[in-house]
């Protein structure tokens, strides 16, 4: 399981419902939570390891722990009020950039076990990364929610910190190198 980074084309198509009952879930659903961890993550949805279902595992790490499985989310009903959301994303590494959100949602979904759930009137954290899962479910990047002109900035921002990385990790191996 590869992480998938912009201008990855997957990032942009949208994924399909996952059939109640897939036996593909669990093994899916285990891979991406661990995948999760590792990358240090809060959130990460199906398509950003390349597979276009409708699926993310969240995890804010706040207390008291909890593990969000969301299969096939809803949103059924949003404030009209919104909120600055200060965002990265794994697939967009390093950037990060505010934008605005719905400020409250409310959520219906499958959990792993196919079970319908309901998170009412989500707000803050939770209520932004879950909109950011199902931004990635339907091809949008949290980028997408920025004036045309404010997106190209980003990204042009986005391939200089992309540059300025791979330089320092270059110049920390080239000493190295050198005494060889
Ligand atoms: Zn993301």
């Amino acid at each position: 399981m590869e992480l998938l980074q912009y201008p990855n084309p997957a990032l942009f198509r949208r994924s399909v419902d996952m059939e109640v009952g897939d036996p593909t879930a669990a093994d899916l659903i285990k891979e991406m939570t661990e995948k999760l961890y590792e990358w240090s993550g809060i959130g990460l949805a199906a398509p950003q390891v390349g597979i276009l279902k409708r699926v993310a595992v969240i995890d804010l790490r706040e207390e008291p722990r909890r593990l969000y499985v969301l299969i096939n989310p809803r949103i059924i009903w949003r404030s009209v009020e919104t909120e600055e959301s200060g965002e990265g994303c794994l697939s967009v590494p390093l950037l990060r950039e505010t934008i605005f959100r719905h400020k409250t949602i409310t959520v219906e979904y499958l959990d792993e076990n196919f079970s319908p759930q309901t998170i009412q009137k989500a707000e803050g954290l939770l209520s932004f990364c879950i909109q950011h899962e199902i931004d990635h479910m339907n091809g949008h990047l949290f980028i997408d929610h920025l004036s045309k002109s404010g997106r190209s900035q980003a990204i042009k921002k986005f391939k200089e910190l992309q540059n300025e990385f791979m330089a320092q990790n270059t110049a920390e191996v080239a000493p190295e190198n050198e005494t060889l």
